[in-house]
Order: structure tokens, then C-alpha cells, then sequence
């Protein structure tokens, strides 16, 4: 901002304590003379400023505007004591409505307004373009300006008024109601978790979730469900100890079945009026493949009943089928191991009829613990099975080969 008593064109414009005689007063601007110039010719005065404005407008011929005359370059001159007497006269300081009551010759205004507590100025952090008077510039710097540093009111940190929200988003002190509702308000936002863990209203995962129970509760009923679910926790942790145990990877895509016991199983088979299953190991397919377990019913099931080894494979819901191809589209196939030297093996590739209606809920991604199976009732009838090498020692080799080259396309 031009200082106001350095403006570029004219004369002074103080507030002169008594009139300015009408011989001080520029006839261009009609203030009172700044570096007052006379005209030689006819004896006329004019601000310097003024009559170089006069002359950029008329060019060549410019004449003084008080009589027509034409003015000369060369003939006028500075009139000193026209200019000292005009700085000596008593102004008013320009904030006198403002309530600055300083008086004091125009000479020295200019001084006088570089530190009047009245007058208008910038705020001077860079960036803030606010104007107020001097005096209240303390006042605006320390509780107004929005580039102010404020402390925070919750924690030590020193930061940007303006930044007040980004800093409240992160204060680790801010005080917050619990995410509960429990009640309890100004947690600061560091002891939340602490809160949390021993709010009367979180409810916190049964400390099985692990082996698989999926139980959530408040702190008391989840004291409840410990003392009540005793029995349920160990079943799951053998299930998962099993599991652990029993986890097996197919190599080259290839999975044996140990039955041993095999008379007796099939005893007790004979012996049920339901058809019994017995269960392989569960399986991967690969590292992090498909999760699978066999299922055979050795005196037979459906069409196989009382005739035949029924073989079926099923799909579980494995830890990995995120990341796997679904439907699961591999080839399998199924062989009961001769043992014998002749190793004339009995195998049976399945065929799935994709048209089927529940095919899907076989080969789709499980989404109970496991798939329905699929298989062959009639995979081996009961007197190949005793007549050749399979059963050695009381003992059957169950095979299945799984290769992705498929037959469901
Ligand atoms: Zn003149
Ligand atoms: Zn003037
Ligand atoms: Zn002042
Ligand atoms: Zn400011
Ligand atoms: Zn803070
Ligand atoms: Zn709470
Ligand atoms: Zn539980």
C-alpha cells in the first residue's frame, strides 16, 4: 500500500489544523503544494507531480491552467520557500477519526504514521491478508489471526490455528465418548483401546475362536459361556488337533488311503442296519490347494448295497479356497491297489453328469464345513475285492489321482 503521504500524483492531503491559505493550494489537484514548482513565466505555482502529469497529457504545447500560457520546459524552477513553508504548517494525523490525537508539522506526518497506533496495516504473518490498526494488531496476532500458533488444549502440541481440525482428527488426547455407549465420555483417544478392553459394554470373541467357536459376548456372559461350553472347547480343540495331525498334501496329485482293520470294519458294517461310512484323512490338494476327504461305505450304499465298496471324494471348505478356481474343475480318479505282483489295479474315473441338479452344491466353493460328495456306489463288487491281491494283512490301498486336465467342460 502507497504510503498516504507519498502518493504518486498531487498534493498533501492532511487535515490542516487551521485553513490553508488559498496561495498553498495546487490549482491541478488543489491540495496543498508537494515540491511546489513555479512557472517563470507567468510567476505561477504547481505540484511537481501535477505539472508532470500535465505535461505526459498536453505534450509539446502544455500551458498553465490557470492562464493559457504556454509552459517551458526550462523555464521554471523547485520554489523551496513556497515548500518549506507548506511542511511547517500544524496537520492533524490522517487517523484523527480514528481518535489519534497527535498534531504536529506536515514534515514530519510521515514519521508520525510509521508508528500511529491508528493507522491501518497488514497483519504480518505472511499469508493473512487481514487489515487492522496497529494497535490491535497484538490482539489479532495472539487470539484472531488464523495463522496464529495455538496449543493444543488437550495435549502439548503446538500447531496452526487454521489446522485446528486436521490436528483434532489426530490428537491423541482429544476426549471421546466410548464407542460402546457405555456411558463412560472423555477417554482420551490413546486410552480408548485400554477402555475398550474392560468396557462393561464391548463384546469380545470367545478366546476359542481359534479351534473354531465363533461365540461373541460381554465380559459377564462371556464368563457364562466358558464355565457352560467346557465340553463344546475340547471337542473343537481335538477336531483341530486332528486336523493339524491329519493334514496331508497330495504329491503330484496323488492321494493313498491306509484301511487297515478291514475285516472288522467290514463286520461292523455288515452287522448295522444303516449304512456306514468311514472317512479318510483330510487332504490338500497341493501346499494351498483344495481341502478334500474320501468317503467309502464297504458294504456298499445305493445301487452298491450289500454288493459292492462305495467310494465317494468330497470337498471341505479349506483355508485357501479364496485364492482357488471355482467351481473345482480336476479330473478324478479313483483306484482300489492290487497288491499283489500282478498289480492289476481297479479304477473308475468319474464322470460327473453336469446337468445334474445338485452338481453344483458338489464342485461349487463350500459353504458349510463341507460339499455333498460324489462318487461310484458300484466301484468294486465285494467278490473282486476278495479274490485278488487288494486285501493284504487285513489291510486296503485306497488311491484317488486328481489332475487338471478336466472332464467337466
Ligand atoms: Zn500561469
Ligand atoms: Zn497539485
Ligand atoms: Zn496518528
Ligand atoms: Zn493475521
Ligand atoms: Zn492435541
Ligand atoms: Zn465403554
Ligand atoms: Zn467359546
Amino acid at each position: 500500500m502507497a504510503n498516504r503521504t507519498e502518493r504518486e500524483i498531487g498534493g498533501y492531503e492532511a487535515e490542516f489544523v487551521s485553513t490553508l491559505p488559498n496561495e498553498y493550494e495546487c490549482p491541478i489537484c488543489q491540495l496543498a503544494y508537494r515540491d511546489p514548482v513555479q512557472l517563470e513565466e507567468c510567476g505561477h505555482r504547481l505540484c511537481y507531480s501535477c505539472l508532470q502529469e500535465l505535461r505526459r497529457r498536453q505534450g509539446e504545447c502544455c500551458v498553465c491552467p490557470l492562464d493559457r500560457r504556454p509552459v517551458s520546459a526550462t523555464k521554471m524552477f523547485f520554489d523551496k520557500a513556497a515548500k518549506r513553508a507548506i511542511l511547517s504548517q500544524t496537520v492533524k494525523c490522517c487517523n484523527w477519526k480514528r481518535k489519534c490525537d497527535w498534531s504536529g508539522e506536515l514534515s514530519s506526518l510521515e514519521d508520525h504514521l510509521k508508528n500511529c497506533n491508528f493507522e491501518e496495516i497488514q497483519c504480518t504473518n505472511a499469508g493473512c491478508d487481514e487489515m487492522l490498526t496497529r494497535r490491535s494488531l497484538q490482539y489479532h496476532l495472539s487470539a484472531k489471526c488464523k495463522l496464529r500458533i495455538v496449543s493444543c488444549s488437550f495435549c502439548t502440541e503446538t500447531y496452526c490455528y487454521k489446522d485446528n481440525k486436521v490436528h483434532m482428527k489426530r490428537c491423541k488426547r482429544l476426549p471421546l465418548e466410548c464407542f460402546n455407549k457405555c456411558g463412560k465420555k472423555d477417554i482420551a483417544r490413546e486410552e480408548m483401546s485400554v477402555h475398550l478392553n474392560t468396557c462393561p459394554m464391548a463384546t469380545h470373541p470367545c478366546s476359542y475362536v481359534d479351534v473354531g467357536c465363533d461365540y461373541k459376548g460381554k465380559r459377564d456372559n462371556l464368563e457364562e459361556h466358558y464355565k457352560s461350553s467346557v465340553q463344546k472347547h475340547l471337542e473343537l480343540a481335538c477336531c483341530k488337533i486332528r486336523e493339524n495331525e491329519s493334514r496331508t498334501v497330495c504329491i503330484d496329485g496323488k492321494f493313498i488311503w491306509k484301511i487297515n482293520n478291514y475285516r472288522k470294519q467290514m463286520d461292523e458294517s455288515l452287522a448295522s442296519d444303516e449304512e456306514t461310512a468311514i472317512f479318510s484323512p483330510v487332504f490338500y490338494t497341493s501346499q494351498y490347494g483344495y481341502k478334500l476327504k474320501l468317503k467309502a461305505y464297504l458294504d456298499g450304499r445305493d445301487r452298491g448295497r450289500g454288493t459292492h465298496l462305495s467310494l465317494y471324494i468330497i470337498i471341505m471348505k479349506g483355508d485357501y479356497d479364496a485364492l482357488l478356481d471355482w467351481p473345482y474343475n480336476m479330473k478324478v480318479t479313483f483306484y482300489l491297489l492290487d497288491q499283489s505282483e500282478r498289480r492289476q489295479h481297479r479304477s473308475h474315473t468319474l464322470s460327473p453328469n453336469l446337468s445334474l441338479p445338485n452338481i453344483k452344491v458338489v464342485f461349487n466353493r463350500p459353504i458349510g464345513k463341507e460339499n455333498l460328495g460324489i462318487g461310484n456306489p458300484c466301484f468294486v463288487p465285494h467278490e473282486l475285492l476278495d479274490s485278488g491281491g487288494f486285501v493284504q494283512d487285513d489291510t486296503i490301498f485306497i488311491k484317488v489321482a486328481l489332475s487338471s486336465s478336466t472332464n467337466l467342460d
